[in-house]
C-alpha cells in the first residue's frame, strides 16, 4: 500500500508564479518584474515594519491562539462582532479549513472554473469532490465596459449544479484569474435559491479594488445570512503576502465550530502584529490602491488593443485571452517580464507605471 492517499499522487501540484530568481538562473535576467501574484508593488505600509520588529522579541514565545487584539481591530473596523472573526495563515489556510469542516469524504464542493487554482487542490485535501461549472464565455467578442458581460461566473449552472452531496460552494468575487465581478442582483438571486444547508464562501481577496457599484460588499450585504461565510485577505491591497494573513466572517456557530479544527497557532505572531499596523494605515492603503485603479483605467485600452475581448477588471490584475498563452508568457520572460499564463488566457498583475509600461513593451514584443 502506498504511504499516503494514491489520489493524491494523481494531482500535479500548486505551482506557484515564476521568481525573479528563476529568470536570473535561466535566462540570465538579472531584475525581472513580477506581475504574476496580485500583489501590490509597494512595500509595506508605514508602521508595519515598526510592529514586526517590536514583536519579534517575543517569538520564543507561541502567538495569542485567540488573536484577540487583531479580531478585535477587524471587529471595529468592519462592524461585525469579534465571536464571527476567524484568522488563519492566509485566506488558503481558511479555505482549507472551511473544505474540511464541511465536507466528509465524497461530498461535493462546487465552484466556476477557471477560477482560484488552489480550490481544486484543498478539494482533494479535504476528501471531497470537486464540480466544476465553466466560466461563461464572453457575450461578444469585445466584451464591452461590463464587467459581467463574459468569463465571469455562470450562476445559474452552479445552481443546477448543487446535489444533495453538496456542503460547500465557492464563489470568488471578482473572480481570479479573470478580473470579472458578479453584480448585486445577481449575486442575492443565486443565494437565495441555494439551499439552507449549504454552505457558501464569498471570496473577496480582492475586494479593496473594486470600484463598479453594482457589485456588492459581501460583509455589508450578505455576511448576515446563517449559509454565508465572507473571506479577506490581509496579502493583497494591505500587502502583506509574505505574511500569510487571512480572515474570514462568518455566523457565531460556524466559527465556533471552524475555530475548533483550526491549526493552533494559524496565524503568527509577526503576522498579527503586522496586520494590525496596516489596518493602522488604511489611509495609505487606500492611495496606493487609487495608484493601482489609475493605473487599471490608463492599462485597459491598450491591453484591448492588443488583445481584443480582454475584459474590464475589478481586480488589480488583467485577464488576456490570447492564443498561445505559453508563448505570450515566453515572450514576457524574454523582455524580463513575469506573467501568468494559464490554458486558456495570460494573467497579469497591475504594478507601478514603470513596470506596466515594461509589459506593455514586453508584450508587444518590443524592448520599448
Ligand atoms: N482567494 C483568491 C481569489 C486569491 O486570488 C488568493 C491569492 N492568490 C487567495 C484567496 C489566497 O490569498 P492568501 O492565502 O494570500 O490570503
Amino acid at each position: 500500500r502506498p504511504l499516503t492517499r494514491p489520489d493524491l499522487a494523481a494531482l500535479p501540484p500548486y505551482v506557484p508564479g515564476r521568481s525573479p530568481a528563476d529568470l536570473a538562473r535561466e535566462l540570465g535576467i538579472p531584475a525581472a518584474i513580477k506581475l504574476a501574484s496580485n500583489e501590490v508593488p509597494y512595500g509595506p505600509l508605514p508602521g508595519v515594519p515598526e510592529a514586526i520588529t517590536a514583536a519579534m522579541t517575543e517569538v520564543n514565545r507561541y502567538p495569542d491562539a485567540a488573536v484577540i487584539a487583531l479580531r478585535d481591530e477587524l471587529a471595529q473596523r468592519y462592524e461585525v462582532t469579534p465571536d464571527r472573526i476567524v484568522t488563519g495563515c492566509g485566506s488558503v489556510g481558511l479555505l482549507d479549513l472551511l473544505c474540511k469542516s464541511t465536507c466528509q469524504p465524497g461530498d461535493e464542493i462546487v465552484y466556476s472554473w477557471r477560477s482560484f487554482e488552489a480550490y481544486p487542490l484543498v478539494v482533494l485535501g479535504a476528501g471531497a469532490r470537486s464540480v466544476q461549472v465553466p466560466n461563461k464565455l464572453p457575450a461578444t467578442a469585445s466584451a464591452g465596459g461590463s464587467t459581467s458581460a463574459g468569463h465571469g461566473h455562470d450562476l445559474d449552472a452552479m445552481l443546477a449544479a448543487i446535489t444533495p452531496a453538496t456542503r460547500l460552494v465557492l464563489v470568488c468575487n471578482p473572480n481570479n484569474p479573470t478580473g470579472t465581478a458578479l453584480h448585486r442582483a445577481e449575486l442575492t438571486r443565486f443565494l437565495d435559491a441555494v439551499p439552507d444547508d449549504v454552505l457558501v464562501v464569498l471570496d473577496e481577496a480582492y475586494r479593496e479594488f473594486i470600484t463598479d457599484e453594482e457589485v456588492p460588499d459581501g460583509l455589508v450585504e450578505f455576511a448576515d445570512r446563517p449559509n454565508v461565510v465572507v473571506l479577506r485577505t490581509m496579502s493583497k491591497a494591505w500587502g502583506l503576502a509574505g505574511l500569510r494573513c487571512g480572515w474570514l466572517v462568518a455566523s457565531p456557530e460556524v466559527a465556533n465550530t471552524l475555530r475548533t479544527v483550526l491549526t493552533p497557532f494559524a496565524t503568527n505572531m509577526l503576522a498579527q502584529a503586522a496586520a494590525i499596523a496596516a489596518l493602522h494605515a488604511a489611509d495609505e492603503m487606500r492611495r496606493r490602491v487609487d495608484l493601482v485603479l489609475a493605473e487599471r483605467d490608463r492599462l485597459l485600452p491598450q491591453l484591448r488593443a492588443l488583445v481584443p475581448g480582454t475584459p474590464a477588471s475589478q481586480a488589480n490584475f488583467f485577464w488576456l485571452p490570447v492564443a498561445d498563452p505559453i508563448g505570450f508568457g515566453k515572450q514576457c520572460e524574454s523582455h524580463g517580464v513575469i506573467v501568468r499564463p494559464f490554458p486558456e488566457g495570460v494573467r497579469v498583475t497591475i504594478g507601478t507605471p514603470e513596470e506596466n509600461d515594461a509589459f506593455l513593451a514586453a508584450a508587444r514584443g518590443t524592448t520599448g
